[in-house]
């Protein structure tokens, strides 16, 4: 029988969290080889609920083995972490007009801005002083783009930008601690010239937000990818997601290569077993068909639980051993051709990926023709997370 306490499981492994943090702060090097330079920081990237990790414990694992502050996409995704009582700095970097950046403000998060974002933000510290807090004050950093389209100050913006924030720092509305990009391609070890672009854009951006300020800043770009591969982009910090749950950014390079351990194993147990005869259907569109008397797994877990139904010919072990999938994926379940001599029964434990089976995420994003990256943050709400 499955040892877990529920029917399936996404099962964390905090261990695995932490060690990988120790195995990427022991990559990072400082720029200058003396005693001055320090070396540079790791922002744990804990968006999308860890990339379905959970937020709150994969947090804590980080910080405690020595991640130096937290980063997430929306403002609530930080304020969620902050009523769970954590209190490392946050950045977050993706707002709208709507994003409650008072509260943001009030619950010292630091507010990633690139263009009228850093007036919202501006107003609502004026916001916050009408309404009698006279110290309130907003942590930023400056986004900036090199290349990448999506949020950030273009370079052609810049000037106007700087001495915005310049402006605003002396009214002493905001005070501007950090300043970061982001990579598109650095997963590509092909297209590094594109990187270096991008790094190099970068690198004169910092020197126009510094001039302006007339102070230095916490210098951010490296993502995982370029935190594995590219020591020139680590710079004053760097922001990892992918790597923290043990996920290699790079097509067909395990990340056992990086020293990386894999923290999600997706675990269920069979939900039945039964004998059918030769030219059985199975499942939705009758797209398989058994050529000879067999015994079927149920498994009970399928695409509402993020499962996709592409991945139809993804492995899997039951019992430890090795099948596929037999048929279409469908909403709660699918179905395992468990071969003709088979003994499990109901109960068997079935696991998709994971360190006991040895199958990786990466396997079944193939299998589904996606990244890893998605395959993990879309396993549903329906799974428990069982953090270990
Ligand atoms: N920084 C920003 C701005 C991001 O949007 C992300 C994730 O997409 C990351 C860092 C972390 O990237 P990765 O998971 O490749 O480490």
């Amino acid at each position: 029988m499955n040892e877990l306490p529920f029917e399936r499981a996404a099962v964390i492994d905090l261990a695995a969290v932490r060690h990988n943090v120790r195995s990427l702060l022991d990559r990072l090097q400082p720029s200058e080889p003396d005693a001055q330079t320090p070396r540079p920081r790791l922002m744990a990237v804990v968006k999308a609920d860890a990339y379905g990790h959970g937020a709150e414990p994969v947090a804590r694992a980080a910080l405690a083995a020595g991640a130096d502050r937290l980063g997430v996409a929306h403002v609530r995704e930080a304020l969620e972490l902050r009523q769970a009582g954590l209190t490392a700095p946050i950045l977050a970097w993706l707002h709208t007009p709507d994003t409650p950046f008072a509260e943001a403000i009030a619950a010292d998060v630091t507010l990633g801005v690139s263009g009228w974002d850093l007036d919202a933000v501006a107003g609502a510290v004026r916001a916050l002083r009408d309404a009698g807090d006279g110290q309130a004050r907003a942590r930023v950093h400056l986004k900036l783009d090199t290349g990448l389209g999506r949020h950030g100050c273009m370079p052609a913006d810049r000037p106007a930008f700087c001495a915005r924030a310049a402006e605003l720092e002396q009214a002493g509305l905001v005070e501007v601690d950090g300043v970061f990009s982001h990579l598109g391609v650095a997963d590509d070890p092909e297209r590094a010239a594109e990187t270096e672009a991008q790094r190099e854009e970068f690198l004169r951006g910092v020197d126009d937000a510094e001039r302006a300020l007339g102070h230095g800043l916490i210098r951010h770009l490296a993502n995982t990818p370029a935190t594995l591969s590219r020591p020139d982009t680590h710079l004053d910090m760097v922001r990892v997601g992918l790597g923290l749950y043990g996920l290699s950014p790079f097509e067909g390079v395990p990340a056992a290569r990086f020293g990386l351990r894999p923290v999600m194993s997706l675990r269920t147990s069979l939900a039945n077993v039964k004998r059918v005869p030769a030219g059985q259907g199975v499942s939705y569109g009758f797209r398989h068909r058994t050529q000879a008397a067999t015994v079927l797994g149920l498994v009970p877990v399928g695409y509402a639980d993020g499962v996709p139904r592409l991945a139809d010919d993804a492995p899997l072990h039951v019992a430890g051993r090795s099948c596929t999938v037999a048929g279409r994926i469908a909403m709660d379940q699918f179905v395992v051709d468990l071969g003709p001599d088979a003994s499990e029964a109901p109960g068997a434990p079935v696991e998709l990926f994971g360190p006991e089976s040895g199958i990786t995420a990466d396997a079944w994003a193939a299998a589904a023709g996606t990244i890893n990256y998605e395959l993990v943050t879309r396993i549903g709400a329906r799974v428990p997370r069982v953090h270990v």
